[in-house]
């Protein structure tokens, strides 16, 4: 499992809905990476505030967005 698959899992993760064997991936890989563990908790926050703000789930823009920071973050195509 790399970086850009486990971004890809993180909205699924916060919203409860990975399979058992996805989520034990997903943070197996969260044990020893700082950069994603890093996302997740900025992802958990944006999440967090579009909850209470608008009670709407994340805009594809923003996810789009973020995965982009993200990429540039980690320096991949
Ligand atoms: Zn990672």
């Amino acid at each position: 499992v790399n970086c850009r698959q486990i971004v890809e899992l993180m909205t699924d993760y916060l919203e409860g809905t990975l399979s058992e064997s996805d989520r034990r991936r997903f943070e197996a890989h969260l044990t020893r990476c700082d950069g994603c563990t890093e996302y997740l908790e900025q992802l958990r926050t944006t999440m967090k505030l579009a909850a209470t703000s608008a009670d709407q789930p994340i805009p594809a823009e923003l996810e789009a967005e973020l995965t982009r920071v993200f990429r540039d973050w980690k320096g991949q195509p």
